[in-house]
């Protein structure tokens, strides 16, 4: 093994997708899927996740979303919530990928696009609760709820959720995006029947504020097994994937591995704790394509180092080594580059 492996767990997703879907219900879980299911591999992701019996899948590009609903035929539902070009949103009316809608500009291109095409659009209104980063805001809803409901009757288009997203900066905060969000869906049900799928939380809100879920859920972190960054553990809950680099060399107390920042792994993350044969060792150095791991008894040439994963070898999890270089642990998995070899082992 001389290219590094991210090792993949489909038994171990499906454990944290059934933990999280427990935690969750009634609210639906949406398994989020942006960049490349979190760098875990979108088409593994999406066949693992229908087999644990997922129903909604968050893509936030088209492109993804097109190539999910090839992946699942006609089951499930997809959805894309990134503002698309005239291209991208024919390729979802014809795909039946659902569009999720923030501003009067990209609702009348939709309109558009679905009259031209006879496509109807299903859409996922957004209300900006807070956050100002795309989203209706509170004095546009009204009219733009008129649109839709005009676009309704000419049958190109069918309003099936309202949603938003938290800041999650403070409970007090979201508490006021939650009373935004409900605001909105009562104006809506007000002309007309209520969409089925009402969203707001994402993982870290969906888990700990029960009061806050909609019908829908829509996680990734949590389902990849990934904590929040100075969060607790979650029951039932562990990383899926693991990251795996072989010795290529021992000299006196250090092992070198083949594996450098080349390979997407931050050189700021010298000092932390990796796994060995041996047991939890120092990560002492990152150079471009190895680095140097304190050595164990009985090194040897082909030995295994863990950088991330589950923990039985002495590794940290993702979001411990994030923790190190204050990001997050969706940010050590994406940016692991194609060197890596991605390897489903059950
Ligand atoms: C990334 C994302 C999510 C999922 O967030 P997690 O914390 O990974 O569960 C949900 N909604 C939106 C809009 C997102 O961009």
């Amino acid at each position: 093994m001389s290219r590094p492996e991210l090792r993949i767990s489909s038994q171990r997703l499906s454990w944290n997708i059934a933990a999280v879907r427990d935690r969750v219900a009634p609210s639906e879980l949406m398994m989020v899927l942006k960049d490349d299911a979190y760098g875990h591999g979108l088409r593994w992701a999406v066949e693992t996740a229908v087999a644990a019996g997922v129903g909604w899948f968050g893509s936030y590009d088209v492109r993804s979303g097109v190539e999910t609903r090839r992946i699942l035929g006609a089951h499930g539902r997809v959805f894309a919530w990134v503002t698309s070009t005239h291209d991208e949103i024919d390729d979802a009316l014809r795909a039946g990928v659902d569009l999720g809608v923030g501003s009067i500009e990209y609702l009348a291109r939709i309109i558009a696009r679905a009259r031209e095409l006879g496509a109807p659009a299903r859409i996922h209104l957004k209300i900006d609760t807070g956050l100002h980063r795309n989203g209706l805001r509170p004095e546009e809803w009204t009219g733009a709820v008129a649109t839709v409901r005009a676009a309704e009757a000419e049958g190109v288009l069918d309003l099936v959720g309202i949603w938003s997203h938290l800041a999650e900066a403070s409970d007090a905060e979201d508490d006021d995006a939650h009373r935004a969000f409900l605001d909105a869906v009562r104006l809506a049900a007000e002309t007309g029947p209520t969409p089925e799928a009402l969203h707001l939380t994402a993982s870290a809100a969906s888990w700990w504020r029960p009061e806050l879920r909609g019908s829908v859920s829509r996680i990734g972190a949590f389902c990849y097994g990934i904590r929040s960054a100075d969060g607790p553990e979650l029951e039932g809950v562990a990383p899926v994937a693991s990251l795996v680099a072989s010795v290529t060399a021992v000299r006196d107390d250090e092992a070198v591995i083949a594996l450098g920042s080349f390979d997407g792994i931050p050189s700021t993350l010298a000092g932390a704790t990796v796994g060995t044969p041996g047991g939890a060792r120092a990560l002492l150095r990152i150079d471009e394509t190895t680095s140097v791991v304190a050595a164990w008894p009985g090194a040897a040439e082909g030995d295994e180092v863990w950088i991330f994963g589950g923990g039985e070898h002495g590794e940290s999890s993702a979001t411990t080594l994030a923790e190190r270089i204050d990001t997050v642990g969706e940010e050590i998995l994406t940016r692991l580059t194609g060197r890596v070899r991605r390897v489903v082992v059950d």
